[in-house]
């Protein structure tokens, strides 16, 4: 299977997904990992052009850990939009991919960036088979043959705008990959500093393994991520992700 994981920043996919990627990987499926920008407002240390250098390199070394390819779409941070430009682009990343399965950000989280990143991703989804759409890109991809499978990751702390947990369909065991999960999410030492003067958080790290032990408490498990099937006709609705993975790692919360 081809497998599409594309989120806003780097780092991101490593919180949400890093375990669950880890394990698709193992299992010699083809993984890609995007991220829409290089992040480059999160530093306040750096200029833009040096911090997004040095965010590429760090995403790039952490895909490498899983035998995954690594690109950034080249948007900006606060600067994604779910306009006609941007979702011709997402497109064509998508044709290029052409993925079986996409894991992305979810509709609802706490940065614009997270949220239009899960839009452009949905839309680009439903045309990326569409003949008459085109991208516009120098040597366009062919279109997809069909709609792959669309999941959205956890948003950040599991929970929406109001803090009312975001309950996932559901959670997958992820205590076998949890410490390549570590070592991918610490390949991004430039983001330490910048998340304990900005965010507040004390140690990226072990604010990744809260959150990873939160979403398995909801299962009865040690360590898990969430996910939901995007459930909007016409996109496919078997469930290829659990399927992958295997029951012995799925734990269903929703029906
Ligand atoms: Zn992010």
């Amino acid at each position: 299977m081809r497998i599409l994981a594309i989120h806003a920043h780097p780092d991101d996919l490593e919180i949400f997904a890093g375990g669950t990627l880890a394990l698709l990987a193992a299992r010699d499926h083809s993984l890609a990992i995007v991220t829409m920008t290089p992040g480059d407002c999160g530093t306040s240390e750096y200029g833009p052009e040096e911090i997004s250098e040095i965010r590429r390199r760090e995403a790039a070394a952490s895909a490498v850990l899983i035998g995954a390819n690594y690109r950034c779409a080249e948007f900006r941070d606060l600067a994604i939009f779910s306009d006609d430009p941007s979702r011709r682009r997402v497109c064509e990343i998508l044709r290029r991919a052409r993925p079986d399965l996409v894991i992305t950000a979810p509709p609802v989280d706490y940065l614009c960036d997270h949220e239009r990143t899960s839009e452009l991703v949905r839309d680009a989804c439903f045309i990326a088979p569409a003949p008459n759409y085109r991208t516009g890109a120098e040597d366009a991809a062919p279109p997809l043959e069909a709609i792959p499978h669309l999941y959205f990751a956890d948003p950040e702390g599991g929970t929406d705008y109001d803090g009312v947990l975001v309950v996932p369909d559901f959670v997958v065991d992820v205590s076998s990959t949890f410490q390549t999960k570590w070592r991918m999410l610490a390949q991004h030492e430039s983001q330490r500093n910048w998340l304990i003067k900005h965010h507040g958080v004390d140690n990226y790290l072990v604010m990744m393994e809260e959150l990873t032990r939160a979403r398995g408490r909801l299962a009865g498990i040690e360590l898990g991520e969430g996910f939901r099937r995007y459930k909007g006709h016409p996109y496919p609705q078997t469930p290829l992700l659990e399927e992958l993975l295997g029951p012995e790692l799925v734990v269903a919360l929703r029906g």
